[in-house]
């Protein structure tokens, strides 16, 4: 079956990851912006991030059949440092007009912090004065039911912003339903272990239905397993699902999402 990663962040994998995951049927993905491991040191470090997100990855990703886009903001682990935070979200437009770019993501909380909700309202004004779609990070464990409502507040506290170009990841079973019950899109994120299981995913679509929930494997440079997304497809058969609804989350639904951007312009392969 063919699929389509919501939410991977290739620039920590090798090259070798994206010939397994177009073997496992992987024929798109979308790569968020995210924390580099270390906080970065100045604007000019993000600008050649984001010059590796809009015009290597989607090149190293092309030569295995996968069409690779991004999404672009500074990360809420950096956001204590408000006066760089601020000068990245002024160099973002640079890169809006490139042809990978959905929107503005993965932004949100870490520690549900003051200088963390500024700045995710600064980004939230750039989505809506560029008209771009935003992709949310959640925070995990226990910040993570605080952090999602306080996010939807400010989300829904503004009325310019349409839930419906929204997507919301890292849900889980205790935020899932709310996301989704005020109109947004919610993405689960598969960990091997720890988080969110493929059964977990699993439950959560049995319980929530398959309407504008999508998943993805996150892949980042933790413990984390870029080939998630066919083990969700395998748990979900192994429960008797339908081809038609396991293919709805892994592959109708993202591309529905991302179609409201006007730089997506992906091809199915069939
Ligand atoms: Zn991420």
């Amino acid at each position: 079956m063919y699929y389509f990663d919501p939410h991977i962040h290739m620039v920590s994998r090798t090259t070798d990851d994206y010939e397994t995951l177009a073997k496992m049927g992987c024929v798109g993905m979308s790569e968020p912006a995210f924390w580099a491991g270390f906080d970065r040191g100045s604007v000019d470090s993000f600008r050649d991030y984001f010059r590796q997100l809009t015009d290597f990855e989607p090149k190293r990703a092309a030569q295995y059949g996968i069409q690779h886009y991004t999404w672009l903001c500074i990360n809420a682990k950096e956001a204590e440092n408000v006066e760089l935070s601020r000068e990245v979200i002024k160099m973002i437009p640079e890169f809006l007009d490139k042809p990978n770019v959905l929107g503005i993501g993965e932004i949100g909380l870490n520690k549900n912090t003051k200088n963390e909700s500024t700045i995710f309202l600064e980004h939230m004004e750039l989505a809506i004065q560029y008209n771009q779609q935003i992709l949310i990070h959640t925070p995990h464990l226990e910040d993570k039911y605080q952090g999602t409502r306080m996010i939807l507040d400010m989300l829904t506290g503004d009325s310019r912003i349409d839930p419906a170009r929204v997507l919301v990841d890292h849900v889980e079973e205790h935020t899932a339903r709310e996301v989704l019950d005020r109109g947004f899109w919610a993405g689960m994120t598969l960990y091997p272990v720890t988080k969110c299981t493929p059964q977990r995913a699993a439950d959560i679509i049995e319980m929530c239905g398959a309407e504008r929930l999508l998943v993805n494997s996150a892949g980042d440079w933790g413990p984390s397993k870029p080939t998630a997304v066919p083990d969700l497809i395998l748990e979900m058969r192994r429960r008797g699902h339908s081809e038609a609804l396991i293919r709805k989350v892994v592959y109708d639904n993202p591309i529905e999402f991302f179609s409201q951007s006007q730089n997506f312009s992906f091809q199915h392969p069939e």
